[in-house]
């Protein structure tokens, strides 16, 4: 892949107006301004990037599948010399999204299924997903909502707030919404202030959650005012969704501060694209500047089966290779969960690289970040026999010796520390 690490994946700097020279001030931080003038179609694209035959191909088709709508200010973040770079990846379709894998669903999360109302995916005990509206500030390629975002795939994404509202106030076991869609930061100030306190006043809601890729695609919607509106719904929480560290520039580090400044906590989630972040440097700097702009990496996605996404996709042995590059070589706070979607509605599935070397009655064998063994020995609670192992694993019990060999070992590197 090309990717590599130049000094822009590490420095916060600004794409400026590019393209769009001919833009005051005034429209090009008017968010409004930016949404009417979104990269939609092959004109639009005229003499700003050379298209490779893949993604001319692409394009053409692509509003029979998921819209194309980048930003301009997004939009300035493509290099356009470099067919392979990782923003481009992520915006311009190409014609291999219109080949489906044998394994590809349309709605591989499930929401469809857990739909009680139109909108309203209640699939986990206590809390439900709320779609608002189906469009996004520009649109990925790999959406996993794709069968119902940006208005021209094969389905209508069905709002109907008020039955939504209805079913919460019913449902007294919700103690948590999240507001997804499409991106509910669409949504002008008075209907999500409307929608905001609509949900405030069913007492059993606890929690208030917004899914927005909005600080990265569009940071001029972070407006004082709509912080100081989001700010009366605490506790309120963000997920914001950065894939690539050169998503992160000086106007979307201020966007999270204004976000983070009115004491909304923000999470991200990033998703693992072949060609954008399957490669440990990258996803390291990507975390390191993720914390810098007051993010706390939260969620790193196995890319779901949607699709036409198969090119996008890596193996899963890619992701916990990422990990395990991050887990002890950098801040804990860093380090994102991996998961992945249980296809058809299994809900979020933590992978983990394994640090259990083996479990036993009286101890656990652990190695640490550098392959170094410790053993600690485990608490038999009082009264209780030993309990038999989980699993075992027999290679280091049986030879003897070369469980003593693993002792030792752990001694070593314990009395090391
Ligand atoms: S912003 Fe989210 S919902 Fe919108 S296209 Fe991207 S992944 Fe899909």
């Amino acid at each position: 892949m090309n990717n590599t690490l130049d000094l822009h994946h590490h420095r916060l700097f600004s794409p400026g107006q590019g393209y769009w020279p001919e833009a005051t001030p005034e429209q090009w931080n008017d968010w409004q301004w930016q949404m009417r003038h979104s990269v939609k179609s092959l004109d639009h694209l005229t003499g700003k990037l050379q298209l490779t035959g893949e993604e001319h191909a692409g394009v053409l088709l692509a509003n029979t599948k998921l819209a194309m709508g980048i930003t301009p200010y997004f939009f300035n973040l493509i290099d356009p010399f470099d067919p392979d770079c990782p923003i481009r990846r992520q915006v311009i379709p190409r014609i291999e999204e219109m080949t489906y894998a044998p394994s590809d669903m349309a709605d591989p999360c499930g929401e469809d299924h857990d739909m009680p109302v139109p909108g309203l995916v209640h699939r986990y005990p206590d809390r439900v997903l709320f779609l608002v509206t189906d469009r996004c500030a520009s649109y990925c390629r790999y959406c996993t909502r794709s069968r119902v975002v940006s208005g021209v795939g094969e389905q209508e994404l069905e709002l109907d707030f008020d039955r939504a509202i209805n079913y919460l106030q019913k449902h007294t076991e919700v103690r948590d919404v999240l507001l997804s869609g499409g991106d509910a930061l669409l949504l002008s100030d008075r209907r999500l202030e409307d929608l905001l306190h609509r949900l405030r006043a069913i007492d059993h809601i606890e929690f208030l959650r917004i899914g927005s890729r909005v600080p990265i695609f569009l940071p001029q919607r972070i407006t004082p005012a709509l912080c100081a509106m989001l700010r009366q719904f605490h506790p309120l929480w963000m997920s914001v969704h950065v894939n690539h560290p050169r998503e992160l520039t000086t106007e979307v580090r201020d966007a999270l501060g204004r976000l983070a400044d009115a004491g909304i906590p923000l999470g991200n989630q990033s998703v693992l694209l072949r060609g954008v972040n399957d490669d440990p440097a990258v996803m390291k700097v990507l975390v390191q500047k993720l914390l810098r702009c007051r993010v706390r990496p939260y969620y790193l996605y196995q890319c779901d089966l949607i699709q036409g996404s198969s090119h996008l996709r890596t193996p899963v042995s890619k992701g916990l290779e990422i990990i395990e590059h991050l887990r002890g070589h950098t801040t804990g706070y860093a380090i994102p969960q991996y998961v992945i979607d249980g296809p058809g509605g299994g809900g979020k599935i933590p992978v983990n690289p394994d640090y259990v070397v083996a479990r036993l009655p009286d101890r656990i064998v652990l190695r640490n970040y550098k392959g170094d063994i410790y053993e600690y020995p485990d608490v038999t609670p009082a009264g209780q026999e030993a309990p038999t192992p989980a699993y075992r694993r027999l290679e280091f019990i049986d030879p003897i010796e070369e469980r003593e060999e693993i002792t030792s070992r752990s001694w070593r590197a314990g009395r090391r520390d």
